[in-house]
């Protein structure tokens, strides 16, 4: 019986089977998954990518890191821990570094051993805030034009995103609050436009976070780049008790080193017990060789890095002085390494506009309308990847693109 069996088994086995095409696939994407867009950036970015690969020289202004020159001393120096998994909150000596570090640059103390986890980049972290808070149904405020990332990660939590207009204050942010209002996401300082929050603002968002029992998940991940002498109030230091505050930061700007993909998350303990759930869920620790190399080198790291980073913010101002010259406002700030010029005057959407921009002159850019719906007068340029003469010839060419799509240009074409 049992030599039957296996005989008939075996031949099934082995006989072609014919394909069935269920309807629906059962490969299916959730309705859900499938309604979330590509993140405009690095759509725009796998593009250029693809152009570079097959030989074109495009000047790049639409990737979002700033290229540093990074020492690397040896790998070799770390020990067998560095090939192994590690505590899910993080390598312990990278922990401390990275909440002394806080506290220097912030003033808020950070305990090392229950107050902050090391992720694999900050975007995971914003990701696993979200999650821990939002219920489904629950609102999340992100003021626009918003890193493109905020809006989906809501969604995918079941939450929903609540934009508030590129021209909004925080008065329109307390004007959008409703019994379902769970969070607020506020990037400071600010990617695309470089722009500081000042004390007076984020006051007001705490009072609001106490008033509605609301969560203020703050995205730091550009601390480092803020001029020396501009002030930097930090969100924490209004809650140094973290009652309603969660801090996401990352070594990718400032530490020039975004494809480590090292960021962290400071919460309070009690939230951070749940965010370390998800962790060992999701990624049961961010990459550790990376981290001992990175906990071992710290302070080197850091010393190449800073005062590149001033030369890079310093470079972002010049060259918002450009557009300036050629009569294109960008939106207020200083901070960075990013700018967000109007296209106002052009008749393209930012899209086309994008587009336009990189078949006709080579130059790569993100359309505003990634940032949000408020933001299709804009793209969004970046300033961290390409020397000063391209950069410079990379924003010319985007006011002769503004120039040459005037929409009173094409109504004096039409009266020819
Ligand atoms: N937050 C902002 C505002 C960003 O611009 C980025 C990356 O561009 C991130 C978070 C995510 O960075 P990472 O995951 O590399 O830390």
């Amino acid at each position: 019986m049992t030599t039957v069996t296996n005989t008939v088994t075996t031949a099934a086995s082995t006989a072609p089977r014919t394909p069935i095409r269920p309807s629906p696939s059962p490969l299916r994407p959730s309705a859900l998954l499938e309604d979330v867009a590509e993140a405009g950036s690095i759509k725009q970015n796998n593009r250029v990518y693809e152009l570079k690969a097959a030989g074109a020289d495009v000047i790049t202004l639409s990737l979002g890191e700033a290229f540093f020159d990074i020492p690397m001393p040896s790998l070799e120096e770390l020990g067998p821990e560095a090939h192994r998994y590690s505590h899910s909150l993080g390598v312990q000596l990278l922990r401390d570094k990275l909440a002394k570090h806080h506290e220097q640059t912030s003033g808020t103390p950070v305990d090392p051993d229950t107050e902050i986890m090391v992720t694999a980049g900050s975007k995971a972290a914003l990701y696993m805030a979200l999650v821990a808070l939002v219920e489904p149904g629950d609102e999340v405020i992100v003021p626009e034009p918003m890193w493109v990332s905020y809006h989906d990660q809501v969604r995918l939590c079941r939450g929903v995103p609540v934009p508030v207009p590129w021209d909004g204050t925080v008065e329109d942010i307390a004007a959008r609050i409703t019994a379902r209002t769970r969070a607020v996401i506020v990037n400071n300082p600010h990617n695309p436009t470089g722009r500081r929050m000042s004390a007076a603002e984020l006051v007001r968002l705490h009072d609001l976070a106490d008033a509605h029992g609301l969560a203020l998940i703050a995205d730091e991940v550009y601390s480092e780049f803020v001029p020396d002498d501009a002030p930097y109030p930090r969100i924490g230091t209004f809650d140094p008790g973290k009652e309603h505050t969660i801090v996401c930061n990352s070594m990718s700007k400032n530490f020039g080193i975004s494809g480590w993909r090292i960021g962290y998350v400071i919460a309070d303990g009690p939230l951070m017990r749940q965010l370390m759930k998800l962790q060992q869920h999701m990624l049961t620790c961010a990459p550790t060789i990376l981290c001992h190399y990175l906990a071992e080198n710290f302070e080197t790291v850091l010393a190449r890095t800073r005062p590149q980073i001033r030369r890079m913010v310093a470079l972002r101002n010049r060259m918002a002085d450009t557009f300036a010259a050629r009569g294109v406002a960008c939106l207020p700030g200083d901070s960075t390494f990013y700018l967000f010029p109007s296209i106002a005057s052009s008749r393209l959407t930012s899209g086309e506009f994008a587009d336009e921009l990189l078949r006709r002159y080579r130059v790569s850019a993100v359309a505003g309308l990634a940032y949000g719906q408020s933001c299709d007068r804009f793209i969004r340029v970046s300033v961290g990847a390409e020397p000063e003469d391209r950069l410079l010839r990379g924003i010319h060419a985007i006011c002769d693109l503004i120039d040459e799509t005037r929409i009173d240009a094409r109504a004096e074409a039409d009266q020819r």
